[in-house]
């Protein structure tokens, strides 16, 4: 498609003498693709100075609404390409393809626009409840890369209609109290004061920071993070006693191999073949009951939080309090070691009406599939950036 722009009196950038035309040049942009590739041929204008002493000579035509100075991608197309990578899960790499151009064109062409919505500050407003959660995300010598883990706030606040919709609001390097406590000094006093919940996993560094920073927030442990704790518990035991009955780890063909996935579903989503395949593997041997008592405690525990009465939960999770750290499986007794140490935040869940159940899971299960989908990352920054758009950080 060739377009260009009507004609109209131009001043020169420089002195502001009106110039003189002197012709077009073509100029080839990418455009947003419709059945097939599009190029826009802009017939870009040319202008000289009429004034001799004015250093400017030529100059030609900015259209800054279509496309950037020196861009080769239509402002449509990264309007669209950033689209594409939020909402539909494209990689850079295919949108590339579709544009029939590079990798490299297209981020330079997206990267500027997430650098400015990472740097809006009104992303952070109104923000009451807030998580925090840490994960690895590189495999790497850290030498090379920077610490593997990064630690992530997630923004968990309810909407007018009670619902989460959990954002990630920012990824910081490291996992401390210390990385999240600068965090939060960042955001500023408006911002501190306004969050009257601080999720988090049973991690001591963020315990104090939230004491610290937060003052006016309840910190409750994340259920995500506590059902997870159960899963774990579950699945050490498994590996235990598959050692002590084998004399090996559990391979494929062992009773207790097999299960492993079931072991760590709920209750209430196993299909009748899961339920029988679960009850032969424990059947199997008398050594596996331990296993299994085991995974009933996980599922007590999880069902702490699959109440649709609050004051059932809280029952439910007070009896894990007081019966789990006396169980005679040591997992299972660790597991309420912590959640006892852990009590007020724990049980805190049940009096401040359901701070998140997913959200935490829900962002997490996001960064996955796009770490996946572009095939892991190297530069950190890119990582943030995307990951903030993927999981609606940028998006006020
Ligand atoms: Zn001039």
């Amino acid at each position: 498609m060739t377009v260009s722009s009507p004609a109209a009196p131009t001043g020169c950038p420089a002195c502001g003498v009106i110039a003189v035309g002197r012709g077009r040049r073509r100029r080839v942009l990418h455009d947003v693709p419709s059945v097939t590739r599009v190029r826009i041929v802009w017939r870009q204008r040319v202008w000289r100075c009429t004034d001799d002493a004015c250093s400017k000579k030529t100059f030609v035509e900015q259209l800054p609404s279509m496309v950037a100075a020196r861009g080769s991608i239509t402002q449509r197309t990264t309007a669209w390409a950033v689209g594409q990578l939020r909402r539909e899960h494209a990689t850079v790499h295919g949108l590339a393809r579709q544009l029939g151009t590079s990798w490299k064109t297209v981020w330079r062409a997206i990267e500027p626009e997430l650098v400015r919505l990472a740097a809006d500050e009104s992303r952070f407003e109104n923000v009451t409840t807030l998580g925090v959660d840490e994960h690895v995300w590189h495999h790497v010598d850290s030498r090379k890369r920077g610490p593997k883990e990064l630690t992530g706030m997630v923004d968990l606040t309810r909407d007018a209609k009670g619902r989460t919709r959990a954002r990630l609001l920012d990824l910081v390097p490291g996992r401390s109290g210390a990385v999240y406590k600068v965090w939060l000094d960042e955001r500023g006093d408006a911002f501190r004061e306004g969050v009257k919940i601080a999720a988090l996993d049973p991690f001591a560094g963020y315990k104090t920071a939230i004491d610290d920073k937060l003052q006016d927030a309840v910190a409750v442990l994340d259920a995500f993070h506590v059902v997870k704790l159960g899963t774990a518990a579950v699945d050490e035991v498994r590996r235990r006693v598959q050692q002590d009955t084998l004399g090996h780890r559990g391979r494929k063909g062992d009773p207790l191999y097999g299960i492993q996935t079931i072991l760590r579903a709920g209750e209430e989503n196993l299909t009748d073949k899961q339920s029988a395949r679960l009850h032969a593997a424990v059947e199997a041997d008398p050594a596996h009951d331990e296993v299994f008592v085991a995974w009933q405690c996980a599922q007590l525990l999880r069902s702490a939080y699959h109440q649709k009465n609050l004051a059932d939960g809280r029952r439910i999770a007070q009896r894990v309090v007081d019966t789990f750290p006396t169980c005679p499986i040591p997992e299972i007794a660790r597991l309420g070691r912590t959640l006892r140490r852990w009590k007020d935040a724990f049980l805190a869940y049940f009096t401040t009406g359901r701070s998140s159940n997913g959200g935490t899971e829900a962002v997490n299960g996001i960064i996955e599939l796009h770490r996946r989908l572009a095939r892991g990352f190297r530069n950190r920054e890119n990582y943030r950036l995307r990951m903030l758009l993927a999981a609606g950080g940028l998006t006020p």
